[in-house]
């Protein structure tokens, strides 16, 4: 199995190449040459399976031969081995017709474990098995990089640097990045915004020197490795409700547009997908692209379901390369109009976009208003970013197909926010209670690129 570039002008590389670079040196996304499929029989024999045999079977076609087949197993056995629920993702029922996918019961709560955790075992194995070294650096706005540490603390080939804006994440996502006590664990708080995090992340990577010297590697959402491994539920849920002799549909609250395009790979494989609803927050750049066409970033208003506050979506480059035809040039010269300010998806490709997904926004009260309807309705406490998915879907259902809103975090992770709509106090599952008394271990650090880089460098030469 070979990966291309979304914008056609980089070399095709491995699986495992993939994962280790991120983003490819034309400036696109990985994608797969061709998309292995299911076939019905395939898909009617994950029923029953545990959710990592089902894992195996679902990506095994894409890692051509990065792994043997009791490699890969023994990688996702350690990746989910942590999870709080034996099911991994388990499927609540909301009302008729209309399902929950918990993805929140991995170690940070957030549906970024599943993709996080199993990148971590997949790196550590291949680093490893060459010998090597890399330095994980990565920005945050809080879920990314409480995953990210989770999945690299203790792992002898990785050291992972996260900077978070100091006093700008949740106290909850604050802790899970300062409380591990691993040496190779580096929580370093800015002084400034995300954005500040961010540009200063980005600057480190073209460094070239420094990121040689360091070996800078980068897990963001953009990575391929990260794509599919989302792919893995679509399947495990869809099937227990019938699939593929009954057609399903999903809402996906989104923000870099990371989970939904991983549904739209299941659904390209042969899962038969009915609608994928992209749901978006008051930050609705996506929603209205869907509906107009256009694509011009306008500045993020923050929200209570902070990780979907986006200007800028990663991952629709990947949505856009199948609409366009798998025309790189053509996905290269939209991306060159966005860095001048936006561009217009050809009425073509706008078409294909449609074909498959839907949107809908949801603003901050209607937010509230899902978490305690829900709450009154089930007894199913939301985060506020799945109650902006379940809003969104609830006005997207058709008759006769089910649809599963996926959960992407614990209420317990936005506890003011959920308090603040429904009353209730979330509280932390019993495996984490004890966040709060555990110490903390973090380095203020000024936004100075320089400053920064030498930090890293004297931590990595202890
Ligand atoms: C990251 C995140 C999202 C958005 O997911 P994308 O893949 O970036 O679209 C939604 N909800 C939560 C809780 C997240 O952490």
């Amino acid at each position: 199995m070979k990966y291309i570039s979304t914008r056609g002008r980089a070399p095709t590389l491995s699986f495992e190449e993939a994962m280790l670079t991120g983003l490819a040196r034309d400036g696109g996304l990985y994608l797969p040459e061709s998309i292995p499929q299911m076939s019905h029989a395939d898909m009617r024999a994950l029923e029953g399976v545990s959710y990592e045999e089902a894992a195996f079977r679902v990506m095994r076609p894409f890692i051509g031969d990065a792994f043997t087949d009791e490699e890969f197993r023994g990688i996702i056995a350690r990746a989910y081995a942590g999870f709080g629920h034996a099911a991994r993702a388990p499927l609540k029922q909301l009302a008729a017709g209309h399902f929950l996918l918990e993805l929140f019961h991995g170690p940070t709560l957030a549906f970024k474990d599943f993709a996080m955790q199993l990148i971590g075992q997949m790196f550590e194995f291949s680093l490893k098995r060459s010998g090597s070294r890399v330095s994980i650096v990565g920005a945050t706005s809080g879920d990314t990089g409480s995953a990210a540490i989770e999945a690299f603390r203790g792992l002898d080939a990785v050291d992972v640097f996260i900077l978070y804006p100091h006093g700008r994440v949740s106290e909850v996502q604050r802790r899970q990045m300062t409380t591990p006590v691993e040496g190779n664990v580096h929580a370093l708080a800015i002084d400034g915004h995300f954005d500040d995090a961010q540009a200063r992340v980005k600057d480190m990577f073209n460094d070239f020197e420094f990121r040689d010297g360091v070996r800078l590697a980068g897990v963001n959402s953009i990575n391929w490795a990260r794509v599919l491994a989302q792919v893995v539920y679509y399947f495990t849920s869809a099937v227990s409700l019938g699939a593929p002799d009954r057609k399903v549909s999903f809402t996906v609250p989104t923000g870099n547009f990371g989970d939904v395009f991983a549904g739209y790979i299941a659904k390209r494989m042969g899962l038969p997908i009915d609608r994928l609803v992209v749901a978006t927050n008051q930050n609705d750049i996506l929603h209205r692209c869907l509906s107009t066409g256009d694509y011009r970033p306008d500045g993020v208003a923050p929200s209570i379901s902070p990780s979907m506050d986006i200007q800028v979506s990663s991952n629709f480059e990947r949505a856009l390369f199948y609409a366009y035809g798998q025309d790189g040039g053509a996905v290269a010269q939209v991306m060159d109009e966005l860095k001048a300010g936006g561009f217009t998806v050809s009425q073509g490709a706008l078409e294909a976009l449609r074909e498959t997904f839907d949107s809908g926004r949801c603003d901050e009260d209607q937010t509230r208003a899902a978490i305690r309807n829900t709450w009154a309705a089930s007894g199913e406490l939301l985060c506020p970013h799945s109650a902006v998915g379940v809003h969104v879907a609830e006005a997207q259902r058709s008759p006769g197909v089910p649809m599963i809103t996926l959960a992407t975090a614990h209420p317990a992770k936005f506890p003011a926010a959920v308090e603040e709509a429904s009353g209730i106090h979330p509280p932390l599952p019993e495996r984490m209670a004890d966040l709060y008394e555990r110490d903390e271990r973090v380095t203020r650090v000024a936004n100075d690129l320089s400053a920064i880089e030498t930090l890293i460098k004297e931590r990595i030469a202890n």
